[in-house]
């Protein structure tokens, strides 16, 4: 109901999954025209991640950093359907995708299956636990824009605020612990550690002193995508922020009151906390889980979907999947996923060429005698030439991450050889000069810019 809305049964069906970087990016600049298009995702605006974890401390307000996914439908010439619903099935012989509204007002699950030509699966992934105990239960995330609106930092301020506590009370309830060196981790502790500087210790200046945050990372090193002289850098700002890093060291469970962790020499140490915020990295969700299993042949990597050159899953022509649901040998990061889907809207576009040729053939080569027979051979050597598809290039355009302090790292790729390995309050400019202009409207940047003035003279 409501998806046939003026669906053209002379053009393909294209379905979308997801609103985040890789469909918006390929909504964006496809060409409508082409297909009848529906974009299917339960939430119904695009996040744009890189300013999460500013959004976590009340630097950014949340509506800042999202656009809804009506508004950059609306701006597109041929109506898309939009629909804010969960697929929990996706059929790839059948070409059907089954969908559900959740939603609490709703009192019952609504679901329906709908049939495509074309499926883009842009699902992203979920956040890894490995299972560990207590992190699902005790532990705050850092991946939707719901974990940073809920970080209960707040509540464990406050109630080591509360009159008549004991000085251990109050260490365990402001001892904030990140797990995961990744840069969503440093980048979390830095806005952390931002917060308790410039707003808390004016707020509650007898809990400042009591204020820590530690790092934990299993690793050797944080920041392991970074260069060396970055993660150098990262660990001094970090040290002269009184920002605690624990490497090699591997949190095991995670309690009401503590941390359970290995410490690099072996031991098991429990350690009090007030808060935990989890940042382990990604796992597949769900659906790309049944997805594989219903692929056993093609689908083999554990860490996502396997696509060729050209995005298309291998074992499914009709799919192509983009982002962090993919096993690619780039990173599963937003530059990735944004160049995958504009390069995907190019792609769609010189598929709806080739159909719309392929259609002409056949219709000619049905009703043709011999006098056409170059007209045929002409339009068949335009399918064939439309049929081969430029590959997929990614041009990584440089990491950047903020680690708190007013100081940003940058890694950046050098007249194409060397790389510029840059940290500082200089970057720091840089780097929000870069997400100034890569946020996705120019109402979002004009909110980023309200806000961080709003910090600058009022506080958080
Ligand atoms: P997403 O952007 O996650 O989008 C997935 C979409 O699918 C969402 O709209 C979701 O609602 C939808 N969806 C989920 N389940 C279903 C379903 N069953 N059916 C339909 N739709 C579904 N990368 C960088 O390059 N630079 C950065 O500075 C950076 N900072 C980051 C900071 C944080 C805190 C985080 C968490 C990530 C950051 N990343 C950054 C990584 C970046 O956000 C991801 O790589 C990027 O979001 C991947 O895009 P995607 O389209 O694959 O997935
Ligand atoms: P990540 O996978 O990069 O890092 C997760 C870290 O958690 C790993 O280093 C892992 O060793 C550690 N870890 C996992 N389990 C642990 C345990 N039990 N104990 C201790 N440590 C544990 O994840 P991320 O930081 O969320 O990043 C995900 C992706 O998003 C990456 O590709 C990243 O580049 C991208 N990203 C980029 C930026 C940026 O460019 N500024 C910011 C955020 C995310």
């Amino acid at each position: 109901p409501g998806v046939q809305q003026e669906f053209d049964p002379e053009k393909k069906t294209l379905v979308i999954l997801g609103s985040g970087w890789g469909a918006t990016s390929l909504l964006k600049t496809l060409d409508t025209e082409d297909f009848n298009v529906i974009l299917i995702s339960p939430r119904n605006y695009f996040l744009f991640t890189p300013l999460l974890p500013s959004v976590a401390v009340g630097t950014i307000t949340p509506r800042s950093i999202i656009q809804p996914t009506r508004y950059v439908a609306r701006h597109k010439k041929r109506k898309v359907a939009v629909i804010e619903a969960e697929a929990t099935d996706v059929d790839p012989v059948k070409k059907t995708v089954t969908f559900s509204d959740n939603s609490e007002v709703q009192g019952q699950v609504w679901s329906t299956t709908i049939p495509y030509d074309y499926l883009v699966y842009a699902v992203g992934a979920e956040t890894q636990t490995f299972n560990i105990p207590g992190v699902a239960e005790h532990a705050c995330f850092m991946k939707e824009l719901h974990d940073a609106e809920r970080t209960r930092f707040m509540d464990c301020v406050e109630s080591a605020a509360f009159p008549g506590q004991s000085q251990e009370e109050i260490e365990r309830l402001l001892h904030m612990v990140v797990v995961g060196g990744g840069p969503t981790g440093i980048e979390l502790s830095g806005e952390l550690h931002d917060f308790l500087m410039d707003d808390l210790k004016q707020w509650y200046p007898e809990l400042a002193e009591s204020v820590r945050i530690t790092l934990v990372e299993a690793l050797p090193t944080v920041l392991p995508s970074f260069s060396k002289q970055l993660i150098d850098y990262t660990e001094s700002t970090f040290k002269e922020a009184k920002i605690d890093i624990l490497t090699k060291t591997m949190v095991k469970e995670i309690k009401d009151r503590s941390v359970v962790v290995k410490m690099p020499d072996g031991s098991t140490k429990e350690i009090p906390v007030g808060l935990v915020v989890w940042a382990g990295g990604n796992k597949m969700r769900k659906l790309t889980v049944d997805l594989m299993a219903k692929m056993p042949e093609t689908q083999t990597n554990r860490r996502g979907l396997t696509v060729d050159d050209h995005l298309r899953l291998k074992g499914a022509d009709s799919i192509f999947a983009l982002g962090d649901c993919t096993a690619t040998s780039y990173a599963p990061t937003a530059q990735v996923a944004s160049q995958e889907g504009s390069y995907l809207a190019r792609i769609f576009n010189q598929i709806a060429k080739k159909d719309a040729l392929q259609n002409q053939l056949q219709v000619l080569q049905a009703q043709a005698g011999p006098e056409q027979a170059a007209e045929v051979d002409a339009l068949q050597k335009q399918v064939t030439k439309l049929d081969k598809l430029r590959p997929f290039h990614y041009s990584h355009q440089g990491s950047l991450a903020y680690i708190g302090s007013d100081k940003a790292i940058a890694d950046l790729p050098f007249f194409g050889t060397g790389n510029l390995a840059t940290g500082g309050v200089a970057t720091y400019l840089f780097w929000r000069s870069a997400y100034l202009s890569t946020l996705f409207s120019f109402r979002n940047r004009a909110l980023v810019a309200t806000d961080w003035m709003k910090v600058k003279f009022f506080g958080r």
